[in-house]
């Protein structure tokens, strides 16, 4: 099961992810997440994107290409993977299709989880993020059981430096206008899928399920 799964910040991309590799047992390649693991390691790679991450801005292309082909060239993803926040650009979409290809691995599912603009601005706000294992929640609409604890390991939750409201707003419209040519490109390849975003998280996750199972044979 090979999926590109897109939707802006905020969106609910990463939470649904979550439930997609949890049930599908496939490993969860979030470019974001490699990038943040990175900085927090204070490797080079981490040096490079951090400049980029705080200013709301992409990460460049070469970069970002090199660790993801690297990490799909992995042994684990052999029986599949879902991609999270790649590709992000038309470039980056064209390489991930040569790397697939030399590969022998083509994405079966291309999916747009879609939420409109003030929607985002209204979630990314209270979004918080636990500093241990990463799991995110929202002070609204998907609360911890006990304020500012993580459900799963007890972490301390956190607000990420680019859901900041200065860095949100020019986040959105970085990715917005980054993400329109990425989805013109998957449309007129005719694999796009959308899915409403807009619903409860189960519902969302029923959605995509029914999607990913019509696959199975
Ligand atoms: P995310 O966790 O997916 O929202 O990503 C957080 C930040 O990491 C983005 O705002 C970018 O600065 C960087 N980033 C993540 N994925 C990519 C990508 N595919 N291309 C460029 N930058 C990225």
């Amino acid at each position: 099961m090979n999926i590109v799964l897109m939707g802006l910040p905020g969106a609910g991309k990463g939470t649904q992810a979550d439930k997609i590799v949890e049930k599908y047992a496939i490993p969860h390649i979030s470019t974001g997440d490699m990038f943040r693991a990175a900085i927090k390691e204070g490797t080079e790679l981490g040096l490079q994107a951090k400049a980029f991450m705080d200013q709301g801005a992409l990460v460049p292309d070469e970069v970002t290409i090199g660790i993801v082909r690297e990490r799909l060239s992995q042994p684990d993803c052999e029986k599949g993977f879902l991609l999270d926040g790649f590709p992000r650009t038309v470039p980056q979409a064209e390489a991930l299709d040569s790397i697939l290809e030399e590969l022998g691995r083509p994405v079966e599912h291309t999916i747009n989880v879609q939420v409109e603009k003030e929607e985002l601005i209204a979630r990314l706000s209270g979004r918080r993020i636990c500093k241990t294992c990463g799991t995110s929640y929202h002070l609204v609409f998907n609360p911890p059981k006990v304020d500012g604890i993580c459900d799963k390991d007890g972490g301390e939750l956190y607000t990420r430096a680019d859901d900041n409201p200065e860095t949100v707003t020019n986040r959105l419209e970085v990715n917005m206008n980054q993400a329109q040519p990425l989805l013109d490109f998957y449309k007129a390849k005719g694999v796009l899928t959308n899915i409403n975003g807009q619903q409860e998280i189960s519902k969302v996750f029923a959605d995509l399920d029914a999607l990913l199972q019509g696959s199975r044979s």
